[in-house]
């Protein structure tokens, strides 16, 4: 498929995730990654890219992540993706940590799941599941192959953020499986990988493994 992809973001929610509208702007059918609030927002800036938002996925299942999922379904009929581990939070305000935070997370069910090696088509962007457990049990990470003029990508959610890592003490956490995913992405994702993390910052995958503390410990 041709076409070049571009990738939107708007800080949502209370606690400032990354959504991310993802979209060929020759098919302008998109892909929303972890609306975690601010749905009015959401949908005006597909509104603004004139795209149709036809799929909803989420790194994992957190609330911050997932909170304007069933509000931006309810507008657009965009069906909900999330890995088969962390579908559970979707509807457990505790498991997902909105009794927590105080946060408003409607309740509600994914209309499909995915594991590793799935790869998901929408619109002329295709991505692929790296399944990435550690943060949650279910986190994944969507990876974008490159071509002659653009670099691979890679939407790593709450598993790598530049200069750090997300935290493991929260429902479903393990530290020796972040450090076993992050492994496995030193070892299958190309350093040319534009990075686009659930906060903060992008940054450059191959920048990353120079610098980022965590991964250092993890190549010597
Ligand atoms: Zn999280
Ligand atoms: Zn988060």
């Amino acid at each position: 498929m041709t076409g070049k992809i571009s990738i939107r973001s708007v800080t949502a929610g209370p606690l400032a995730v990354n959504c991310y509208l993802v979209f060929n702007e020759n098919i302008k059918h998109a892909l929303v990654i972890d609306p975690g609030g601010d749905g009015p927002v959401i949908l005006r800036m597909a509104k603004r890219y004139e795209v149709k938002i036809s799929m909803i996925i989420n790194t994992h299942g957190h609330c911050d992540h997932i909170g304007a999922n069933s509000f931006i379904r309810d507008k657009t009929g965009a069906k909900i993706g999330i890995h088969k581990l962390d579908e559970p939070l979707l509807n457990n305000t505790l498991l997902n940590g909105a009794q927590r935070m105080c946060l408003a997370c409607p309740p509600h069910t994914a209309d499909f799941t995915f594991e590793d090696g799935d790869h998901l088509q929408v619109g002329g962007v295709t991505l692929k599941i790296i399944h990435t457990p550690g943060h949650t049990n279910g986190c994944c990470c969507f990876f974008i192959e490159g071509n002659d003029s653009d670099p691979p990508i890679l939407f790593s959610g709450d598993t790598l953020f530049a200069g750090g890592i997300g935290r493991t003490d929260y429902y479903g956490g393990d530290e020796a499986a972040i450090y076993r995913s992050l492994k496995r992405l030193i070892e299958e994702i190309p350093p040319s990988t534009m990075v686009y993390p659930g906060h903060g910052p992008a940054c450059n995958f191959g920048d990353e493994s120079e610098r980022n503390p965590f991964l250092l410990n993890l190549i010597k």
